[in-house]
């Protein structure tokens, strides 16, 4: 039994960024109300000075996420469109409450549609990864993959879609693997084993990742990786074994997935990334969203 960590190709020692960049909030504390913000100073003329300005420092403090922290919290492209939606909102919000309730409805209004305009932002942006599962004799981990989509919505707004479901048969499983069920590892990224190019070509479907659960690994290892620019010789797979302890529910799984989406082997030292070898690091530098968001594999 082993507590070794997830496996990727350490000994290549690419590293994805490791450490986030430092904060430019300050920066913008200063800035002239912009955009949509700038515009609703224009309810000045129709509210009142007093609300309007209300309304209108609402959508900057909106706007300002986008230009300041946005960067910081590695949803940009998320934190975008939450930010379209909200201003979108927060303007319609408004003028809603405006006709209704004047302009303490106005300000009201304003507030409610921000949030009502954020959360459409952040559906829209929403985007998914088709994952086809195929499951091992002896493997006992769900299909239904919750806790590892849930980590990769959160850090990326990428929610995994279960593709085509297989159970393999004691004997397919065998002529794959072998026997003893225990899927022989790689020991070097281009160098897939035999029962690894054996597993990794059942199930598939053209431009898809398939995910193999296994019921142990031969080298200790949670779980495995087959990124494009790395294994160019098999199709994008990643192979998990049972159970995620000690790691956080889903992180092994949305981890080797990472490695793919990102087509890069290599680790964070960075303990709160997903792709560190922390237990329960989960989340993802605003360049490493951008390029998971931007995957092939992500639609
Ligand atoms: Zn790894």
């Amino acid at each position: 039994m082993s507590t070794r960590d997830t496996k990727g190709p350490e000994r290549e020692g690419t590293s994805s960024s490791g450490t986030r960049p430092a904060t430019g909030a300050a920066a913008c504390r200063t800035a002239a109300p912009a955009g949509l913000a700038g515009k609703l100073l224009s309810l000045q003329r129709t509210h009142g000075n007093r609300y309007a300005r209300q309304v209108a420092g609402k959508l900057e403090a909106v706007e300002e996420k986008t230009r300041g922290d946005g960067k910081l919290d590695s949803k940009i492209d998320t934190r975008e469109a939450e930010v379209a939606g909200g201003v979108v909102g927060g303007v319609i919000g408004s003028a809603i409450g405006a006709t209704l309730g004047g302009p303490l409805g106005a300000v009201v209004g304003a507030g409610a549609g921000i949030a009502l305009g954020a959360l459409v932002g952040h559906l829209l942006a929403r985007k998914t990864l088709t994952l086809n599962i195929t499951k091992v004799e002896g493997s006992t981990r769900s299909t239904t993959v919750d806790d590892a989509s849930k980590i990769l919505e959160d850090a990326a707004n990428v929610k995994i879609s279960v593709g085509k479901v297989k159970t393999l048969t004691k004997t397919e499983s065998e002529a794959a693997i072998g026997t003893d069920l225990v899927l022989d590892e790689y020991a070097a990224p281009g160098s897939p084993t035999a029962e690894e190019v054996a597993l990794t070509a059942i199930n598939r479907t053209p431009n898809t990742l398939t995910a193999y659960f296994v019921k142990a690994m031969s080298a200790g290892s949670h779980g495995e990786s087959f990124w494009p620019s790395g294994f160019p010789t098999v199709p994008a797979s990643v192979a998990i074994k049972n159970g995620d302890s000690p790691f956080v529910a889903g992180k092994p799984l949305a981890h080797e997935l990472c490695h793919v989406l990102l087509d890069d082997g290599g680790h964070s030292s960075d303990t709160k990334n997903l792709m560190s070898y922390s237990h329960d690091g989960v989340g993802l530098t605003a360049g490493e969203v951008k390029k998971v968001r931007s995957s092939t594999f992500v639609k």
